[in-house]
């Protein structure tokens, strides 16, 4: 059964020293690790010369994720950025020079290895003109399948752009032009100064910027508008999927503040009769009965696998639950575990050969 993981995370090597180049800081370096025989064995990521992770060899060397994704029958990764890479608090110019190496790195293990990996690419979002011709790059020479942005965008003299903003759909019609897939990864975590303790913005922040991307997108009219655009949610929808119920109350009781700019029903967006929601989620949910639940709430036509992998609060066996649950039919998996992200992708079977 063909295995599509579409949320891996992968480093080039080395990639310039911005802050050196341009001297202002929050760049962030990667440092390799040798063993005793001198040997690369990991690295260190640095923000400002202060370590932020450490990561294994697989996030920057592709020969050992080909092998490990041998071992774990995983026949394609579908590549992107850490998101700590997206920069978008910088100078448009330098976000898009280090974007630009980033993605031709990516590019380049894909025209390697196209049975294997498949690429998205990362975009200077905080400047509209520049993040589309960053993306026309991505698209029509580096042959990628779309690109990775966060949930929100930082300014630096005005307040941070949600997806709702009038900007930052330029981008998405530039993406549904272009036939780019999008896929939204939580990043830069609301509240996070304020629960340093317990790995709080990771368990709780993250979720909950996926949900504010999600409500961004749904009550700026962004599906309205662009119907065909396709948009996948990382780990699962975030909190979303779980606050549906209270944000249709929200936008019952209180549409003076909720249904502003759009007055549809946020559960339209979801599954309904025969017809699945307008967005995609990745199915890294941890929870069997978690998975089940959101199948229902989107279909499985929109819900694909995805890893996270090489971090540790990813699927160390990607696809391994949904292999592992009995009630799902055979048709049910393949379309989880490859199916719905070939439509998200828009890329055809034949291009990773015959099913295993
Ligand atoms: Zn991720």
């Amino acid at each position: 059964m063909l295995k599509i993981d579409i949320h891996t995370h992968i480093l080039p090597p080395k990639w310039p020293d911005l802050a050196e180049k341009y001297g202002y800081g929050r760049w962030v370096s990667l440092v390799q690790q040798h063993d005793a025989a001198g040997a690369c064995c990991g690295g260190r990521m640095l923000i400002d010369g202060e370590p932020f992770r450490d990561v294994k060899l697989n996030c920057f060397d592709h020969a050992v994720r080909l092998q490990e994704c041998d071992s774990l029958g995983v026949d394609v990764q579908v590549l992107s950025t850490v998101p700590i890479m997206f920069s978008y608090w910088a100078k448009p110019d330098h976000t898009l020079e280090l974007s630009r190496h980033l993605n031709d790195h990516i590019g380049e293990l894909c025209r390697e290895h196209p049975s294997r990996f498949v690429g998205l690419g990362t975009i200077p979002m905080q400047a509209p003109d520049l993040a589309i011709r960053e993306l026309e790059r991505c698209m029509k020479e580096l042959g990628m399948a779309g690109v990775q942005i966060g949930s929100h965008i930082e300014q630096p003299r005005t307040a941070d752009w949600n997806l709702s903003e009038p900007a930052v759909f330029e981008i998405f019609e530039a993406a549904h032009e272009l036939g780019a897939a999008v896929f939204v990864h939580p990043w830069d975590m609301m509240g996070e100064h304020d629960m340093g303790r317990y790995w709080l913005p990771w368990l709780v922040g993250m979720p909950a910027e996926t949900a504010r991307a999600v409500c961004s997108m749904i009550f700026g009219g962004v599906f309205d508008r662009l119907p065909d655009l396709r948009v996948c949610f990382a780990h699962g929808g975030g909190s979303f999927p779980y606050t549906i119920g209270r944000i249709e109350h929200g936008w019952r009781c209180r549409p003076d503040l909720v249904a502003v700019d759009n007055e549809r029903n946020p559960w339209s967006y979801l599954a309904e009769e025969g017809k699945p929601a307008s967005f995609y989620v990745d199915a890294l949910v941890h929870s069997r009965n978690t998975l089940r639940y959101l199948i229902a709430l989107m279909d499985e036509r929109r819900v694909a696998m995805g890893s996270d992998y090489p971090f540790p609060l990813g699927e160390a066996k990607p696809g391994g639950m949904i292999d592992s649950m009995y009630d799902l039919t055979d048709t049910t998996k393949r379309r989880l575990l490859a199916g719905t992200a070939l439509e998200f992708l828009d890329l055809s079977e034949e291009r990773f050969g015959p099913a295993t």
